[in-house]
């Protein structure tokens, strides 16, 4: 057992097992927990694709998550995806006409952030089982990770959340999501600002005096639910394989066959992930970026050049609002060479100036896997549209982000593109793209749009309707430090 896997920084030396890197989140030194030997696990893929969801789980977090116990997983596996998705195999792959798509979205809050989310608050209470230690999760949201993050740790023992979501920057729908949530150990605040003030506000939180005296007088440490924590980015990596799985059994591809992934992007999460399924050895070609108006990462991808220095967009697609993409660090380890002196340099130009370049080489590197597109409101409305006259099947906006840049690219080789939400959270900017009169109340819309389409409205969304509002407050990003501790106090007594 000579050859485990620690994690550690990417700015540098900080080493964590598995279960401590969870229980962390974020590294002492601002960096993101990554294991070097990522590319050295020899999975067998053969076996591995024989495998049930669930199965796949195990297998890989056996691996990568290698100070869990096997009871520890399988517990973990049932309780995540048990029952709590509506489809059995948790990630259906469908067709919107000949485009493959894998659904992301049928678990609990119906955005991709379930698949993830579910999974979490199972890992992390086991990392905490035994300890003389509680933790606060403080999480930013852009829309979806809220909800989902709030449903995962609903009454979870010994642990807390907080979740700010930016004013007036999320759909109505999220919104009511995010404020109805139920359990005693939640709390939802809204922040002046956008996604990208309340994540950075959140990174700096783990190093404040505050999070300090957290520890040593409450013993309550702080976690974040982000994807910059492990135990959120690798549940991600499953659901490559089982999109590759689908597409062998559906006899769309030949075994060991190079494919491509669409990913509509933001915090560079669910692509991050995408990536390191084909460091595990599943057979990628490329795996293409797909923007809104906020492009930084389509800039970046062609230009070398990272520049946050620009004005912010609030889209059709909210949760890819970001101009600061945590998981881009990660990529870049591995790609310049596991390089930490690099990162660090990197990031700290970002945090000073807002902008970096990478050299040339890094640069090649990266664009030999990652291509890049982006697609403004208009266009995302009128991809919505099309995709539902050519062929019946109507995405969200973010979807329709990916749809727009894969069709501008033109691969020759097979591409799934990631379905990232339900177009249920986001009915009145759908409906609008379908030229329908929205209703001014968002259940008759999600009615609207059923009766339209011939899907049906997620339960869980449609529940909405009868439910109460629990959280009204509004607070500056400058006071979320002292309102994360006082929650802290309040729901861990
Ligand atoms: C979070 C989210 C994204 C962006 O995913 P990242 O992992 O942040 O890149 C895209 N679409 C939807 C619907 C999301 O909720």
């Amino acid at each position: 057992m000579g050859n485990q896997p620690y994690y550690h920084s990417t700015r540098g030396e900080e080493r964590c097992s598995p279960k401590e890197a969870i229980l962390k989140g974020i590294a002492s030194d601002g960096g993101l927990f990554v294991w070097d030997d990522l590319d050295q696990v020899q999975l067998d893929l053969h076996t591995f694709l024989q495998l049930d969801y669930p199965g796949m789980v195990q297998t890989l977090f056996r691996r990568l998550l290698w100070d869990y116990s096997e009871e520890e997983l399988a517990a973990c596996a049932q309780a995540a995806y048990g029952d709590t998705f509506d489809d059995e195999r948790i990630t259906p792959l469908v067709y919107a006409g000949k485009q493959p798509v894998l659904e992301l979205f049928h678990g609990p809050t119906s955005a991709f952030k379930d698949v993830a989310l579910c999974m979490l608050p199972q890992l992390m209470s086991r990392a905490l089982a035994g300890k003389d230690e509680k933790v606060m999760i403080v999480t930013a949201t852009s829309g979806d990770t809220g909800k989902a993050a709030l449903s995962g740790f609903q009454d979870a023992e010994n642990i807390g959340i907080t979740v700010f979501y930016p004013q007036g920057k999320v759909s109505a729908i999220q919104r009511l999501q995010m404020v109805t949530q139920p359990g005693r150990n939640v709390s939802v605040c809204a922040i002046e600002g956008n996604f990208d003030d309340a994540q950075s506000s959140v990174k700096a939180l783990f190093q404040s005096e505050g999070a300090r005296r957290l520890k040593e007088e409450e013993h309550i440490v702080l976690s974040s639910a982000n994807s910059i924590n492990i135990g959120r980015l690798i549940p991600q990596i499953v659901y490559y394989f089982a999109a590759y799985q689908q597409l062998l059994q559906q006899e769309k591809i030949q075994w060991g066959e190079e494919i491509s992934f669409c990913v509509p992007t933001g915090n560079f999460g669910n692509v991050l992930a995408g990536y390191y399924a084909k460091l595990l050895g599943l057979p990628i070609r490329h795996l293409i970026v797909a923007a809104n108006e906020n492009k930084v990462l389509d800039d970046f991808l062609r230009t070398g050049i990272y520049d946050r220095n620009r004005s912010f967009h609030t889209t059709i697609s909210p949760s890819m609002d970001i101009l600061i993409s945590s998981n881009l660090e990660r990529m870049l380890y591995y790609m310049c060479g596991k390089d930490s002196e690099k990162i660090r340099g990197w990031m700290d130009e970002l945090a000073r100036m807002g902008r970096y370049q990478v050299d040339e080489e890094t640069l090649q590197k990266i664009r030999n896997v990652f291509l890049s597109g982006h697609c403004d409101n208009a266009q995302t409305s009128l991809q919505i549209e099309r995709v539902y006259r050519s062929c019946g099947y109507v995405m969200d906006p973010h979807t329709a982000v990916g749809s727009y840049v894969l069709e501008q690219l033109a691969l020759t080789e097979p591409c799934v593109l990631l379905s990232t939400a339900s177009p249920y959270k986001f009915t009145r900017d759908v409906l609008k793209a379908l030229q329908v009169e929205a209703a001014a109340d968002d259940f008759v819309c999600m009615e609207q749009l059923s009766e339209l389409t011939k899907t049906s409205i997620p339960q869980g969304l449609y529940a909405l309707k009868s439910m109460k509002e629990r959280f009204s407050d509004v607070i500056e990003v400058t006071d979320m430090e002292a309102y994360v501790c006082a929650k802290a106090k309040e729901v861990l007594k």
